[in-house]
């Protein structure tokens, strides 16, 4: 992941470089957005993640008029799914300010302080668990409405699957605040997941050939968004509650609703604490720090809440968070452990990475061997060699990285470590280096860990999500014959008797495969282009790519021109596009992909097209686009592009110097459109040039 590269210091830049970083900063960050909130399946690390954001925070700092509207220091991070109907809060659900130094907490303080005018005022300092978000309605003392966050403003009503939280009151406790009766409020507090359960509910998705969940708070948040209640209740989520909000009377402090919340019969957390001063802050975040992992759930930091909410209103917001709260937030666990080799591991692609093999350690939970190294120039900038002492660290993946090497430790006589020449496959087939890259690749077609990589990517949750065919099964598969490339998958159902002979694979797990890999075959287009596994084509490109041609035989007709005139792609993806489109082998397994009935254009667009149905033909020239792309945005739209009129071709549409069509459509009376019409059609459904 190159672009993950930080910019090695926060020192001022000049304008025109700050404009870039930030245009690319904002990229990342939508980018991991988009994987955190709306997959629940992180790219980086959290602590990866908070430093790209900073960086974008301080460029914006020191040039304020580079703040836009849609930056993400601007809005709260998610967005509403379209499976669930939208809920617009009541009061907006902010973010919070983070910051990993104590300095920070002490310039948090002061700008209370100032804020405040010198007046006295206490801090309510709570765990900050690591869940999701949720805002609960309760109308005449009953649960009416549970939404998630969403983009802070508008979220998903997820009423149905907070009901399954057992912890949940469907019906709260009498409760008064002076002569009133609690009944009408909103509650919000967090949805998260016991590591013991997250653990089991992982192993079972091991078990199932499935992708494991990265950590609990990313279970929680794949949970809430499952469409089917019953499958919610069968994971076990928990609910703590920590912010109430009412009409009915005017409530004064932060400790006292934690306090009426657990009365209401509420769960809230036992070991929130007042703080007098900023010292008391500290020494509860000290305290927990020490103490975080005797919890039986995830925190990652503290939340210190100005406590009196007279004062919290008169501190207010800034952008996306509060001004009366800041979270303290702990660095990622470090383990120290010797690095005992280093092996190779052989990607889809073809991509050689190099993997730390590691003297067992635990960290965080549990125990690693092994650990990421990235690529072979990581390595070399480390200088790692064998029987080093490092640090790995877990991130936002479930697999641990290296690190840093502790220089202080290392044997005199270690030595170097040089990426080797082979791929450790059985061709051993000479690595290729292409000039510019990063990375080293084995070019054999038949290197089997190519080919079993590129099934398991295939079949993977965020490409075709074929259950049950995970990790272990397509090594089981491909080492017994059934599968050498990911058209096999296809064809699995005739060999189900053989199948279902082999041991473990009894009728209902066999009929459980071929019923997902059957269900696969609706997977949009976009997916199916992100599976099949084009280097340097991920899940953003294959999106932007099947948006943009809407079929995969647009997309293999595109030159590499054609291709580069796309922003986002580059000469490196354009190429490897070709490479692909042009490669007999892969044209032989798309093919059969195309006759097992795959979406290879975009489906869902064309049912709700407006243009479904309509077939359009083009003679002449266009001012305002080559016709090429004409033809694209017509199919976009559902159309059909014709090179030929007849009596089913619904509109012609007429440029400059137009050809003998012109005449056979007016000879027929197909209706004709020249180019401002069929640019204003354009725009009429959405289309904007
Ligand atoms: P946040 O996690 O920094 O803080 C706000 C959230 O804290 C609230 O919405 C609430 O859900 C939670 N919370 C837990 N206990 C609480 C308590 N006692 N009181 C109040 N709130 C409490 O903010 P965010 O906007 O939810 O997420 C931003 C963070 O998410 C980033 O700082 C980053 O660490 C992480 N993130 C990571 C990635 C990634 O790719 N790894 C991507 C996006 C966001």
């Amino acid at each position: 992941m190159q672009e993950q590269l930080f910019s090695l210091e926060h020192e001022p830049i000049d304008k025109r470089r700050a404009r870039e970083r930030i245009e690319e900063l904002r990229a990342l960050i939508r980018k991991y957005d988009y994987a955190y909130y709306v997959e629940a399946q992180p790219l980086i690390s959290d602590r990866d993640y908070d430093r790209l954001y900073a960086e974008l925070v301080a460029l914006e700092q020191q040039y304020p008029d580079l703040v836009t509207p849609d930056s993400p220091t601007q809005r709260v991070g998610g967005q509403p799914l379209d499976e669930f109907a939208h809920v617009q809060h009541r009061r907006p659900m902010l973010s919070l300010a983070n910051t990993y130094t104590r300095q920070e907490v002490l310039d948090f303080d002061r700008r209370v302080r100032q804020s405040l005018g010198d007046e006295p005022y206490e801090y309510c300092a709570e765990l900050k668990f690591d869940g999701v978000a949720i805002s609960l309605h309760y109308s005449d003392g009953r649960f009416v409405l549970g939404a998630t966050r969403g983009d802070g403003l508008v979220g998903d009503d997820i009423t149905q699957n907070l009901r399954t939280i057992r912890s949940l009151p469907l019906v709260v406790n009498p409760v008064r605040v002076g002569d009133t009766l609690l009944m009408d409020f909103e509650v919000r507090g967090e949805a998260y997941m016991l590591r013991q359960d997250f653990e089991r509910l992982n192993k079972e998705r091991l078990a199932a050939g499935e992708k494991p969940f990265a950590n609990p708070r990313n279970l929680t948040a794949g949970t809430l968004k499952l469409l089917d209640p019953r499958e919610v209740a069968r994971r076990p989520l928990q609910l703590v509650c920590y912010y109430l909000d009412t009409d009915q009377v005017s409530l004064d402090r932060q400790s006292t609703n934690l306090k009426l919340l657990r009365q209401l019969g509420f769960p809230t957390s036992p070991y929130w604490q007042r703080c007098a001063t900023i010292e008391d802050v500290f020494a509860y975040i000290d305290h927990w720090e020490q103490k975080r992992h005797s919890l039986p759930f995830d925190i990652d930091g503290i939340v210190v809440k100005v406590d009196r909410l007279d004062q919290q209103e008169r501190l207010g917001t800034v952008a996306r968070s509060p001004r009366w709260a800041i979270a303290y937030k702990y660095e990622a666990e470090q383990a120290r452990t010797r690095l005992v080799g280093i092996t190779l591991q052989v990607g889809r692609t073809g991509v050689v990475t190099p993997v730390a093999e590691l003297e067992p350690v635990f960290l965080a939970g549990s125990t690693i061997s092994r650990a990421t190294l990235h690529n072979a120039a990581f390595v070399e900038q480390l200088d790692l060699r064998i029987g080093d002492m490092v640090y790995v660290e877990k991130g936002g993946e479930v697999i641990p990285k290296v690190v840093g090497v502790d220089l202080s430790a290392r044997s005199p006589d270690a030595e170097p470590w040089r990426m080797p020449a082979h791929c450790p496959c059985p061709q051993q087939s000479r690595l290729h280096h292409p000039p510019g890259e990063v990375n080293y690749y084995c070019e054999s077609p038949l290197c089997p860990w190519q080919r079993r990589r590129r099934i398991e990517h295939f079949a993977s949750r965020r490409a075709m999500d074929i259950a049950g065919l995970g990790e272990k099964v397509v090594a089981e598969l491909v080492e017994a014959g059934f599968l050498e490339s990911v058209a096999d998958i296809y064809d699995l159902h005739t060999r189900a008797d053989e199948l279902r002979r082999r041991p473990g694979w009894g009728d209902k797990r066999v009929q459980n495969l071929l019923d997902a890999i059957e269900a696969s075959k609706k997977q949009p287009f976009h997916r199916v282009l992100f599976a099949l596994g084009i280097r340097h084509v991920g899940e953003e490109t294959a999106k932007i790519l099947a948006a943009h041609f809407g079929t995969y035989d647009a997309l293999c007709r595109a030159s590499e021109e054609k291709l580069q005139t796309i922003p986002e792609i580059g000469p490196r993806i354009a190429e490897s596009i070709r490479n692909f489109c042009e490669d007999r082998q892969q044209q032989a397994v798309v093919r059969r992909l195309q006759k097992a009935g795959l979406q290879f254009a975009q489906q869902t667009a064309k049912q709700h097209a407006p243009l479904a149905g309509k077939t359009f033909v083009f003679t002449g020239e266009l001012d305002s686009m080559p016709r090429s792309r004409a033809q694209e945005l017509v199919e976009s739209l559902g159309a059909r592009a014709s090179s030929s009129v007849s009596k089913a071709t619904t509109y012609v549409v007429v440029g400059r110097d137009p050809g003998s069509k012109y005449a056979k459509a007016q000879q027929l009376g197909i209706p004709i459109l020249d180019e401002a019409a069929f640019v204003e059609l354009l725009r009429q459904h959405g289309i904007r040039l």
